[in-house]
């Protein structure tokens, strides 16, 4: 049986996500100071590891901020006061792009796609043809608020020719938990943040410009202090970052990115494509629906059987079970569960993941039909499904 007392806390959120061992062994060292030759070659060591697992040879920055303080230094590094943009908004994020733009003074279209489906190539190419001034496109990579993936290489494709056009990916579900080739498929701005799929708590983000960014950096009008990528570029060349860098997540970073390039981080993608497989086949057998059209490998969505409200049985798996899952937001409040499927979770950790969402729905089994017809068969056919793939 599984109750909170003889549960290990467990964490299964798009973010922040379980420490491996190693980096929990590492964040709990003595303080060095970043002015010190042993710090400088360790941010030397992930500068170069993060152009491989960015997929670029161009620099990779950190900010010492959460992500969305790489999503405002991308504004600020390349944009202008005036400038028109679109902002793809297929949940939170994408809102939280278009807030952004917006109150920086930026001319902002909202090429509006349902929740939970990817936009569509012909939409995004009609808003193109419409308005021939947009100087920048801001898209996720995947929309972890719906656990959605857009088809990042094909938008690319319709925006690389465009010589007065750039694209800005927030990629901080996407880069390190699938394929993202930041150079090959000619995305200009890509952002990464360390609680996702670096596998670190949150206190970093990654930033890296295209050639045809820095162009736009040239250009760009919006004041910049703390977030000025010319003043990282100088600090970077030196072994440093600008302002006081964040030792300890810089030195965990160190030692995550093995994951992250080779030879593992074909290993990496895969484990994490399976932890997503497995939960959409095993989820169905215990009542749940599949949220996202274009579902994603770093998150999925599971719409929770009629009649139970998916924030009451987040709150009870965590109280009860010692599992911390996410819920949904706005139109989605109430109605999924979000699971993660980045950072140290093992095999044990999925199965127990289901055994708790059965037991959860039986507790709140009373008055739905939908769960008074789960039986032990549901849950070992859930569990027979992860075996696939676990
Ligand atoms: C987590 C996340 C962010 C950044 O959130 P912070 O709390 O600022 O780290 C931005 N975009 C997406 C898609 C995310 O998943």
């Amino acid at each position: 049986m599984f109750f909170k007392q003889n549960n290990p806390y467990r964490l299964m959120t798009p973010g922040p996500v379980p420490l491996h061992p190693d980096v929990e062994k590492i964040l709990g060292e003595p303080m060095i100071h970043h002015r010190t030759p042993e710090f400088e070659a360790c941010l030397r060591r992930t500068a170069e590891k993060l152009k491989e697992a960015f997929a670029t040879v161009q620099p990779v920055f950190m900010h010492a901020s959460t992500g969305t303080g790489a999503m405002e230094s991308a504004i600020v590094n390349t944009l202008s006061p005036g400038d028109e943009v679109l902002c793809v908004v297929s949940g939170k994020f994408g809102e939280r792009w278009a807030q952004m733009c917006k109150i920086f003074g930026l001319k902002t279209t909202v090429l509006n796609v349902n929740w939970g489906e990817a936009v569509k190539l012909e939409d995004l190419k009609r808003e193109l043809d419409l308005h021939p001034e947009i100087k920048a496109v801001f898209t996720q990579a995947c929309e972890t608020s719906t656990a959605t993936v857009h088809p990042i290489r094909e938008m690319a494709s319709l925006i690389k020719g465009r010589e007065h056009t750039i694209l800005i990916v927030d990629a901080i579900t996407a880069v390190g938990a699938m394929l993202l080739e930041m150079d090959d498929w000619g995305l200009d701005v890509v952002i990464g943040g360390s609680q996702k799929a670096f596998m670190l708590p949150a206190g970093l983000s990654f930033i890296a410009l295209s050639q045809k960014a820095w162009g736009f950096y040239e250009k760009s009008k919006l004041p910049k202090f703390y977030w000025d990528l010319k003043l990282e570029m100088k600090s970077l060349l030196k072994g440093e970052t600008h302002f006081s860098s964040v030792v300890p997540l810089v030195r965990a970073l160190d030692l995550s990115l093995q994951f992250l390039t080779s030879p593992r981080k074909s290993q990496t993608l895969t484990r994490i494509q399976n932890l997503a497989q497995a939960t959409r086949e095993a989820a169905p057998f215990l009542g749940f629906k599949i949220y996202s059209k274009s579902p994603s490998p770093s998150v999925t969505a599971l719409i929770v059987p009629e009649g139970i409200d998916s924030q009451k049985l987040r709150d009870h798996i965590e109280k009860e079970y010692n599992l911390t899952l996410m819920g949904g937001q706005d139109q989605l409040k109430g109605k999924i569960l979000r699971i993660g499927h980045l950072g140290y979770i093992s095999n044990e950790d999925m199965a127990a993941l289901f055994e708790i969402l059965y037991q959860a729905l039986k507790d709140f089994t009373t008055d739905s039909a939908a769960t008074s017809t789960l039986t032990r068969d549901s849950l070992t056919a859930a569990q027979a499904a992860l075996k696939k793939y676990l």
